[in-house]
């Protein structure tokens, strides 16, 4: 077979479908965020990033990065190993204590990212709890679909927050087989919340253990970030609440939060925990000084809700169409491959306006977007400039207003 003619030939497929991924080379400026360079074809160019899940804008908040320099030069570069074999760091074991404590639970255990959290933990619970059945819900995120497909459990997704749905499915099984939900609190691309409060009603009826993805949420939502449960007080009625540091923690990694028994038992057979060296001390300890500051600091939020209302504001006022939801993200749905690539360089090309756009299998076909996440750190110019730039684009361009 000659490989690479079998590469190239699916490469031009997706360049055909205009989904052929071209990431931005960027150099991100600590103390100017959301500045950034961007470097292309041998040039550099300054751009404002709108993309970024760095929510609060963390990743360059002077606790996060003191703890981080401090780290390193207490106690070098990498951990050294997986957890079992010397790459547990004095750091982990703190940030694991300050998880737990975030999320009101027993115990908290760390992976190398959100990806590798849920895929592993769903995998492992779903594979060692006998004749398993997972309730997934249909908006979920690829690593959770991932890990439950892994476990070979047996799996139905339920439509997107249909608790009708649901709970017909909980109605035949429950009883006779052990049942996982697992769903989110903040549905990334569109923006929506899951509905946390009628799903935990329903797994304390039924008997169902629930897994929740609190990815975007962790950080932004509840007096001490953590996230949508602790803001609907549901936290206790939870059993998993799984994270990541890599958003509004500013950091990278992931963790997942429950009993001391369900915490042991996947630290005791998940692979994808036991087989992998464990994060850089640096990082967690970027990752408890930004948990720590945002248990007890409403500023980070407060400025970014505000520079959410005024965005979205903006876009009313202007007739740019953005899908309302609650939160914090602000999807402008463009609905083809193509046309949201063109008005993503555009933006670029024109203003400086970095947004990446959102294709399949990120999202369905026919939904592709522009995503918006304001930060804390854009000021008032930042938003004139970028809504003047939708604004001029949507005026001049018909291929952009038909599109919309
Ligand atoms: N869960 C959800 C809902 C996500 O959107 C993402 C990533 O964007 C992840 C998990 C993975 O988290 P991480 O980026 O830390 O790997």
């Amino acid at each position: 077979m000659n490989f690479d003619a079998f590469f190239n030939e699916k490469l031009e497929g997706l360049k055909k479908e205009g989904r052929y991924r071209v990431f931005m080379d960027l150099e991100r400026h600590a103390g100017q965020f959301p500045r950034a360079t961007r470097h292309v074809d041998g040039q550099q160019k300054p751009v404002t990033v709108w993309c970024s899940n760095d929510y609060l804008s963390m990743g360059q908040h002077p606790a996060v990065m003191a703890a981080m320099h401090e780290a390193i030069d207490r106690c070098g570069a990498g951990a050294g190993g997986t957890r079992n074999i010397s790459g547990t760091n004095h750091y982990h074991v703190l940030l694991e204590a300050e998880l737990a404590d975030l999320h009101g639970k027993e115990a908290a255990l760390l992976f190398n990212s959100g990806y590798m959290s849920n895929w592993t933990t769903l995998s492992t619970l779903a594979t060692g709890l006998p004749n398993a059945l997972v309730l997934s819900d249909a908006g979920n995120h690829a690593s959770m679909i991932e890990g439950i497909r892994h476990s070979k459990a047996e799996r139905i997704i339920f439509k997107h927050n249909d608790m009708a749905d649901l709970e017909s499915h909980l109605k035949i099984h429950s009883g006779k087989r052990p049942i996982i939900i697992v769903f989110e609190s903040v549905y990334s691309m569109d923006g929506d919340f899951g509905k946390l409060a009628e799903i935990v009603t329903l797994a304390e009826k039924y008997g169902a253990l629930t897994y929740l993805d609190e990815v975007h949420g962790v950080g932004l939502y509840g007096k001490r970030g953590g996230g949508l449960a602790e803001k609907l007080g549901l936290m206790h009625r939870i059993d998993v609440i799984e994270g990541t540091l890599a958003k509004a923690f500013g950091v990278v990694g992931g963790y997942i939060t429950g009993s001391a028994a369900l915490i042991d038992y996947v630290r005791s057979f998940a692979s994808g925990f036991i087989f992998s060296s464990s994060l850089p001390p640096a990082v967690a300890a970027g990752a408890i000084a930004a948990i720590k500051h945002l248990k007890v600091s409403q500023m980070e939020r407060e400025a970014l809700f505000a520079r959410v209302s005024a965005v979205r504001a903006g876009l009313e006022r202007m007739g740019i169409p953005h899908m309302p939801n609650p939160s914090h993200i602000v999807p402008v749905r463009v609905g083809d491959a193509a046309k949201c690539k063109w008005i993503s360089d555009y933006l670029l090309d024109h203003d400086g306006i970095y947004i990446q756009p959102i294709n399949y299998p990120t999202v369905a076909r026919g939904t592709e977007r522009l995503r918006i996440t304001p930060q804390p750190c854009h000021s008032e110019e930042d938003i004139a400039h970028l809504l003047k730039s939708l604004n001029a684009l949507w005026q001049q361009c018909a291929l952009a207003r038909a599109v919309a």
